[in-house]
């Protein structure tokens, strides 16, 4: 098994130019989304991968716009609903993506109900890994409205515990871009949105919430696990890069 722990690595930040990333992270606050995949496409030179829930295709719209070819990855954790594998068929049709699916290696059934946190770092985090190999960067649907958790997101850092560029475009999108988006672009709704699901993650862990709570709050209710693990990164103290708007960790 690998370390999933996502310490800092104390290398990380050695096969980057901290400074340029910097910069880039402040241009890109102004500039569309498209921006920053491409800049992280072309400096990358094809080694980066856009991670995809499928809660909805607005990343992966604005990802294959700016670049085609770019490849999309789908941690098939073997627990979405039947509602999300029918919307990754749907996604597929209409974008003819460069998509992987990345399925764990351990298959422990019951594991959701006795550690969660094991659970996502099997079905989640170690396929991530795999899918990152060899990368550079990685490219999320972070957005800092979404939680309190995300609300520093930037749009460029470093990944220091996998020791990678991460880039998250959408990081600026409010909910009303986001539908907004949707609407200009005719994209295509996740079925369960319309039945109380604004944030959609595994069955087990992924309950409908009501007009007006926080659309997380249905992602492992009542347990007090907010984030699966696939997103942490270490307290700003130790990151040398912008948190937001370049200022400086
Ligand atoms: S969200 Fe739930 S079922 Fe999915 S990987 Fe995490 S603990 Fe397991």
């Amino acid at each position: 098994m690998r370390d999933l722990t996502l310490a800092p690595r104390a290398d990380a930040g050695l096969r980057f130019d901290l400074d340029e990333m910097a910069r880039r992270a402040t241009e890109f606050e102004s500039q569309p989304a498209s921006a920053s995949i491409r800049w992280a496409y072309e400096r990358f030179e094809g080694r980066v991968v856009v991670a995809a829930s499928f809660q909805d295709c607005v990343l992966i719209d604005v990802a294959v716009q700016a670049v085609p070819a770019i490849e999309v990855v789908f941690l098939d954790t073997q627990y979405h609903f039947a509602e999300t594998l029918w919307y990754v068929d749907r996604v597929r049709e209409r974008y003819d993506l460069n998509l992987t699916v990345m399925q764990p290696l351990v298959d422990r059934d019951d594991l959701w109900q006795i550690d969660q946190n094991e659970c996502c770092a099997i079905r989640k985090v170690e396929p991530l890994a795999r899918a990152l190999d060899g990368k550079d960067c990685w490219i999320t649907g972070l957005r800092r409205t979404e939680a309190a958790t995300r609300a520093k997101t930037p749009i460029v850092h470093l990944d220091l515990g996998r020791g990678l560029a991460k880039v998250n475009p959408l990081a600026t999108w409010t909910d009303l871009d986001i539908d907004g988006y949707k609407t200009d672009r005719e994209l295509p709704e996740h079925p369960l949105k319309a039945h109380g699901y604004p944030s959609i993650g595994c069955w087990p862990c992924t309950k409908p919430v009501r007009d007006g709570d926080d659309p997380r709050s249905g992602r492992w209710a009542g347990t007090g696990k907010t984030e699966c693990g696939l997103h942490g990164w270490p307290e700003p103290a130790q990151n040398p890069l912008p948190r937001l708007g370049g200022e400086t960790a």
